[in-house]
């Protein structure tokens, strides 16, 4: 037996409890309250709101969250649903053949967890061939490199390119940097990313792989070469995508793994005019088509209201999308499996949403977005897991200024998993972009992202890395999250409108 068979039953008595016992009359559809509940008299109805205003979450409601919560601990089929993604289906880079197999495989994979109304949405997405790239760093030994082409890369011609290289430490460097300098030489754009829990640091440097080459083709610049960003130290280089200015030629965008990067900056600082020689095949190829995959929990008294919970169906193709973002696939599957475990359903809709290409330009939650003024309005909250597979460790929350009370009171049931509260200023995650951006009030469960830049993007990100009492902790703060959001009688507002961003 294997122990991921172990896992599943040993959290199956704690489910039966969780739906025998723990989940409240005020879980149950209303029709089923029996009349004699109905209170009293005047005055004990005055005491009740008085007591349900200073409460924003009723004790019934804090309860069930609180027996979900436990049950998700006790063991999930997270686990089991990402290494059915990675090892059946493996890579999905949008519009690849692994794509479209991934497309399959939600569909059937929502329907045995019991979701309803699953379903697919066609998306159109770029369809980039990434061909075989190889860098050489020449010289009497000549250095073959770790290197990956960043997504949507042009290739080098069969004729290759042969340049030496000018090292700048970010974009800002370059972009001071007079044209005669780099005109036909290879720019290497040499920053470091630092380590941190909250990925801050991604934030910094990853200007440098979307607009390293548009900036270095400004001034004439053969080919640009960057340090991986990501924290590997192994010879592991980091892919994504990046962003030409169409107006302007096209150039080869390329990175190194670190130990390279270090070799290359090695070289330079002690006198030397490194040569790099490029040869890779690279190509944009026709758009195709992908597809949202969506399943739902229906709701029992406002079907039409939904709670979102997100995540993303493809992937990059160096590794098989553990982390990125086939844990985020795990973690709201899973969540809303256990929801629909229960004998009661929830007020409103959970709905799953898997998006189509967020790494090549967010396409899927674009087509998502286009919805009717009045379906978006039903929207009424949404949160992505799009960070990997370590510890939720902080909520934070974006609605409302008259809602915060209840963030408050989703905080209380998620404290016990180690969560701290944080401020009301939370992106939601990027396939939710579009819909924040339009008004619609978002959360994010912040994982610990210490060592999630080791493994994103590269070939090693595979399923050894996701630890399954971890991610059990991730569906279980999820599912308590959407638990609640999905019964209470209030909701989070609207947040102001943004205007549409281009990307
Ligand atoms: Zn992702
Ligand atoms: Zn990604």
């Amino acid at each position: 037996m294997s122990s991921s068979t172990l896992s599943r039953r040993a959290g199956l008595p704690a489910l039966v409890a969780a739906r025998r016992s723990a989940i409240p009359r005020s879980a149950m559809p209303r029709t089923a309250m029996p009349r004699s509940a109905i209170p009293l008299c005047a005055l004990a109805l005055s005491a009740i709101a008085a007591a349900a205003a200073a409460q924003p979450l009723s004790d019934d409601l804090k309860n069930s969250a609180g027996a979900l919560r436990d049950a998700a601990l006790a063991g999930t089929p997270a686990y089991d649903i990402v290494e059915s993604l990675t090892m059946e289906v493996g890579p999905r880079m949008a519009g690849s053949p692994g794509d479209r197999a991934a497309v399959h495989w939600a569909v059937e994979k929502l329907r045995a967890l019991g979701l309803e109304n699953v379903r697919t949405q066609e998306v159109e997405v770029p369809h980039w061939d990434r061909g075989t790239l190889a860098v050489t760093l020449l010289g009497d030994n000549p250095v073959p490199l770790a290197a990956t082409s960043l997504g949507g890369s042009v290739g080098t011609g069969e004729a290759g390119i042969e340049a030496r290289v000018v090292r700048v430490t970010g974009l800002e460097d370059l972009r001071d940097r007079d044209a005669e300098d780099l005109r036909g030489r290879i720019v290497f754009i040499d920053k470091h990313m630092e380590r941190a829990r909250d990925g801050r640091g991604y934030g910094e440097t990853v200007p440098v792989r979307l607009y390293g080459a548009r900036e270095a083709s400004k001034l004439g610049a053969a080919a640009v070469v960057i340090r991986s960003v990501g924290t590997s130290e192994n010879r592991a280089p980091h892919t994504g995508t990046q962003l030409y200015d169409l107006s302007i030629r096209r150039i080869p965008a390329i990175a190194l793994s670190a130990p390279d990067a270090d070799l290359l900056a090695y070289r330079i600082a002690a006198g030397a005019e490194p040569v790099l020689r490029i040869h890779s095949t690279a190509r944009q190829l026709p758009p195709t088509t992908s597809a949202n995959v969506i399943g739902e929990i229906p709701g029992r008294e406002a079907p039409e209201e939904i709670v979102l919970l997100g995540a993303h169906l493809d992937s990059w193709d160096l590794g098989t999308g553990a982390l990125d973002d086939g844990a985020g696939v795990g973690i709201v599957t899973a969540a809303a499996h256990l929801i629909g475990q229960l004998d009661a359903a929830p007020r409103r809709t959970i709905r799953v949403v898997l998006f189509a290409n967020e790494e090549f330009g967010l396409s899927g939650a674009r087509k998502y977005r286009q919805m009717s003024d009045e379906d978006f309005a039903s929207h009424i909250v949404g949160t992505e897991a799009d960070f990997g597979a370590g510890r939720v460790w902080r909520i934070s929350s974006n609605v409302a200024p008259e809602a915060l009370d209840l963030v408050a009171g989703i905080h209380e049931v998620l404290a016990p998993l180690g969560i701290e509260r944080g401020g009301n200023d939370a992106g939601g995650g990027a396939d939710l972009r579009p819909l924040r951006t339009g008004g619609m009030p978002v959360f994010s469960l912040t994982q610990d992202g210490t060592y999630y830049f080791d493994y994103h993007h590269t070939a090693n990100d595979t399923i050894d890395r996701i630890d399954r009492e971890a991610i059990d902790q991730n569906v279980a703060a999820y599912a308590a999250f959407a638990w609640i959001a999905a019964n209470l009688e209030r909701d989070f507002g609207r947040l102001a409108v943004e205007p549409r961003e281009s990307r």
